[in-house]
């Protein structure tokens, strides 16, 4: 795609220069975390407030210059990644607007990072709950545009159910100034959902409204041995009906992720000297102090009689709970530091037919290729099981390369029987579009094309992702 010369200029010498993303500071705009979507593009413009990022779009539109929104640029699906578009970052857009402790309320600027943001909460004895791997830099207006996850979903919800109200940039420019502090407001559509999830394809979020919560005062923390995925169901289940609400993760793993972890990590401690198939990483909080240990103790012990757990370890202190969880945010990384391609499915089933998916994709993976070394773990109290498959440790790795896509899709057939999404939570992007056009319903692959068409009928705004062009 180029886009002509004299467009580029025009917006240049409309944007404030210190907007304009100089050359030697493009890397991160360009290189994507995986390596897998190198980026190009004429211009990144990163403007520092909402009417001045309204004036650049309006000239992009009316010249007909496609935008690429950007947060951290930490997606996993290739949506933040330009092919000759203008990027258009807000990285700059950083201002707190309001922090309402008695509201449990913050309205943040899209570029704030979501770790700043979870700080911000901390500072008024607040709880912001979502987390991800990539909190340090993903941004607020990120988080939102893919919807995020993380591993308090099961408790909080995902990035959807934390925002009561956003302003966004249309693509023509114009902006909607949707900041909704209500808790209620029932007056028609609730047109933050689309932009929510819709990875930066009807307009550019710049900043919401986002609900706080009481802030937990104690966590028990505790790494599981299970016989099989099946005991890990009954042992969320068990949890689940007898911790009053209190369980706020579990965190499944496979040997597979946590001896990758454990090789890639030497100085982390191995966690169990019982070696299994399946482990669990699980977590109760409460606001009040005192009784919670007494809770989570007595679940276990039950589950130690039902022989739903072989072996377990509970953190006494916060750092060990810390190193607990560092096993389980390290899976990516490890990930990348092996030598192979991997193939990332990020999907979701019934929690129920977690087991089923994992027996018949293990099977199928193995069948196709015996030496494939399959790496799953996730959010297992919300569905999610990130379904990653390594190449053979013997590179080298071409051949594998060359088949990625036709296990992904195998991976895929297997949710899809079983009632599942083929994304749980990193979105579409460039990865699974193409993908998504022959697993969604017909009818609403269709809804989905008309609002686009209806909000950005020149097709400027972040396209070739989420829908076909
Ligand atoms: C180590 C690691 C761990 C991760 N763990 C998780 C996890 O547990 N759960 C999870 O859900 N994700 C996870 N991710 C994926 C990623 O961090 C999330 O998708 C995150 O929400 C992206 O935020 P970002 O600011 O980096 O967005 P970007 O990557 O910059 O953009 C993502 C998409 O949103 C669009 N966009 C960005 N900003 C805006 C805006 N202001 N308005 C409109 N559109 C916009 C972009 O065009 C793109 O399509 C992980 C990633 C890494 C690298």
């Amino acid at each position: 795609m180029t886009i002509p010369a004299e467009h580029i200029e025009a917006l240049r010498a409309l944007a404030d220069p210190k907007s304009i993303v100089p050359e030697d500071a493009a890397g991160t705009h360009l290189e994507e975390w995986r390596g897998r979507w190198p980026g190009e593009s004429p211009l990144i413009l990163a403007p520092s407030a909402t009417e001045e990022l309204s004036r650049l779009m309006a000239e992009a539109y009316r010249r007909g210059v496609p935008m690429v929104p950007q947060g951290g640029h930490t997606g996993l699906v290739g949506g933040g990644s330009a092919k000759g578009e203008v990027i258009i970052s807000t990285k700059r857009m950083r201002q707190v607007r309001d922090v309402s402790a008695e509201g449990f309320t913050m309205t943040l600027e899209a570029g704030i990072t979501l770790q700043e943001a979870q700080e911000l909460a901390r500072k008024d004895d607040r709880l912001f709950p979502l987390s991800i791997g990539a909190e340090g830099t993903a941004n607020i207006g990120g988080v939102l545009s893919t919807n995020a996850g993380g591993v308090h979903v099961l408790r909080y919800g995902n990035a959807r159910d934390l925002v009561l109200g956003i302003e966004a940039v249309l693509p023509d420019g114009r902006i909607w100034k949707g900041l909704n502090q209500l808790r209620k407001n029932n007056t028609g559509y609730d047109l933050k959902h689309l932009f929510i999830g819709g990875e930066g394809t009807i307009g550019i979020i710049t900043a919401a409204v986002l609900k706080t919560y009481p802030r937990p005062k104690e966590h028990v923390t505790a790494m599981l041995a299970l016989p099989s995925p099946e005991h890990a169901v009954k042992l969320l289940s068990l949890a689940q009906a007898r911790s009053g609400g209190q369980l706020g993760s579990f965190e499944v793993m496979n040997d597979g992720m946590l001896e990758l972890v454990l090789h890639q990590f030497p100085d982390l401690p191995r966690p169990l000297e019982t070696k299994s198939g399946t482990y669990v990483l699980m977590e109760f909080s409460s606001g009040q102090e005192g009784t919670l240990r007494e809770t989570a103790e007595g679940i276990l012990e039950t589950a130690f009689e039902e022989e739903l757990v072989i072996d377990g370890t509970v953190a006494s202190s916060e750092a060990q709970a810390e190193a607990l969880w560092t096993i389980r945010h390290n899976a990516s990384e490890a990930m990348k530091k092996d030598p192979s391609p991997c193939v990332k499915a990020d999907v979701s089933v019934p929690i129920a037919a977690i087991p089923e998916f994992l027996a018949k994709a293990d099977a199928k993976v193995l069948e196709m290729e015996p030496g494939a070394r399959i790496i799953s773990f996730g959010h297992m109290g919300d569905g999610n099981i990130h379904y990653d498959i390594l190449g053979p440790a013997e590179g080298p790795h071409d051949k594998w390369k060359a088949r990625m896509a036709e296990f992904e899709h195998k991976v895929h057939d297997i949710v899809v029987e079983l009632g599942g999404s083929i994304s749980a939570e990193h979105g579409i992007g460039q990865l699974k579009r193409d993908e998504l056009v022959t697993r969604k319903d017909p009818v609403e692959m269709d809804l989905m094309r008309t609002i686009k068409r209806s909000l950005d009928p020149k097709g400027l705004m972040n396209p070739g992702k989420l829908l076909n062009p």
